[in-house]
Parts: C-alpha cells; structure tokens; sequence
C-alpha cells in the first residue's frame, strides 16, 4: 500500500538455532497506532528491534521509512539516518545516568544532527515541556521517579525528531500508579498523528489508542484487526487464552 511507512514480508530471524521469526508479514500506515500483544517469548520485542536494526533479519523482506532493510549490510550513513527517523523507548529509560536530563536530550542532537548548544537545548526544553518536566532539565536520571524517567526518554527520543516511533513495554517497569503518566503522554503523541508501534499488555491503551493490534503467537503474527475485532472478539483459540490469562 502506497502509505505504509513499514512493509514486512516473509521475514525471519534467527538467533542460532532458534527460529524466533518464522517467516511474519504485514504493513504498518503513516499515522497508524499499532499495538502488539503477545505471550513472553513470542518474539515481540526481536520484531521491534528488526524495525530500526538493533537486529538484522536472516530472509525476507524489510522496509522502514524507505530504507531496506533487507540486505546483511547497511551504509552506516544510512544507519544513522534510520536511528534518527525511528526513535525507541525501551522498558528501562535506558537515560544515561551521568547526564543530566537536559543533557540527555542534547547530546544525541548536537553529535548525531549537529546542533549548536542553544538549538539543541531549546528543543530539549520544548519536548521537556510537552512531557510535563520542564522543571526537571537540571535534574539526574535517579532522581527521578520511573515515570518520570520514561518522559523523559520519550522527550529524548522525539528531539531527533523522528517520523515512527518504537515502544518496548514502555510501562511494565513502572509502579501501577505511574503507569497512567506515560500512557497519557504517548495518547497526546497519538493524537498529534505519530506513526507508533506499541509493545504492550495495556489492554485499555490497546482498545482507545491503536488502530490496530497485531496478537504474535510463536513467531508470526496469528490474528490481526481493529481493537473491536481482536481484543473484543478474538478469533483463535490461542487469543483467547492469552486474553483470559491477562484478567
Ligand atoms: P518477547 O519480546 O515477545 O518476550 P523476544 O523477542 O524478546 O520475545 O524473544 C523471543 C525469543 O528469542 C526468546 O526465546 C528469547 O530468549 C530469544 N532471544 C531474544 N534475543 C536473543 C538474543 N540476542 N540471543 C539469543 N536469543 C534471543
Ligand atoms: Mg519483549
């Protein structure tokens, strides 16, 4: 389809002997919210990870943002250009924790794009802003609370600003009661039209954020649909029992 902004096809990826993706197809549309739901184990985050080539796939066809991601191989100039079109958030912040938060959002923004000190730190302080931290650019990563240190990787993350962004269970580190915090800021960025793709066991963000939901069993994608269709009327048996184990 012309606006996919992610083509898969027939994709696999090994790690040794273990067949993690067995062959998994799909697309993904400019501004679309794509939830992925699954059993650990399945391969959700290695399917993540292909999107902006933490892994390299084996066979089959990968294509991000216009790049393809098929080949072994990749320019590191067209690696870092894809790094900076696909940001990603990971369960753990993954902030440096020597840095500053305004630190963190400079840096990558004054080495990877070039920025002078005042451009990158006035973005820094707009994206601060938007998250609800402005107050906290002086601050360290540990004097944060969890939620407060995944705004603020989700700030780092969109001062590159990127064109689709990667969640990796976002809030699973995070007590319940900061949970909300985040999920709120990444619906504001939904709404805003970000292409995003969602690993999650956040059924309620599932149902009111995504347009559509990809359940992975064992390596490919098993049922596929609109939140109504998958999370509301699941199709396969295995669906089912994922959904039942989650209540
Ligand atoms: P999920 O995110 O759905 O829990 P993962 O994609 O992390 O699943 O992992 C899928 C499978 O691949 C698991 O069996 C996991 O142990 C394995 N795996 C993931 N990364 C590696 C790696 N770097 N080396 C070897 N095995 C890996
Ligand atoms: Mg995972």
């Amino acid at each position: 389809m012309s606006n996919a902004v992610i083509t898969f096809e027939n994709v696999e990826k090994n790690f040794g002997a273990l067949k993690v993706l067995k062959g998994i197809s799909g697309n993904i549309h400019r501004g679309e919210v794509i939830a992925i739901i699954g059993s650990s184990g399945c391969g959700k985050s290695t399917l993540l990870r292909c999107f902006n080539r933490l892994e390299t796939i084996n066979t089959g066809n990968l294509t991000v943002n216009g790049i393809d991601l098929s080949h072994p191989k990749l320019h590191r100039n067209v690696l870092r250009q894809l790094r900076t079109q696909v940001g990603m958030v990971f369960q753990q912040f993954n902030l440096f924790p020597h840095l500053t938060v305004l630190q963190n959002l400079t840096l990558a923004q004054r080495q990877v794009l070039g920025k002078t000190p005042s451009e990158s730190t006035q973005l820094a302080k707009q994206y601060l802003d938007k998250v609800g931290l402005f107050d906290k650019a002086e601050s360290y990563p540990e004097q944060l609370s969890g939620g407060q240190k995944q705004r603020v990787a989700i700030a780092r993350s969109l001062c590159m600003n990127p064109q689709i962004m990667l969640f990796d269970e976002p809030t699973s580190a995070l007590d319940p009661e900061l949970v909300g915090e985040v999920l709120q800021v990444m619906q504001q960025l939904a709404t805003e039209g970000m292409t995003m793709v969602v690993v999650t066991h956040e059924m309620q963000f599932a149902r009111e954020v995504a347009n559509r939901v990809f359940f992975m069993d064992s390596g490919i994608i098993l049922e596929q649909g609109t939140p109504q269709q998958v999370i509301q009327n699941p199709k396969h048996e295995r669906l089912r029992n994922f959904m039942s184990r989650l209540k």
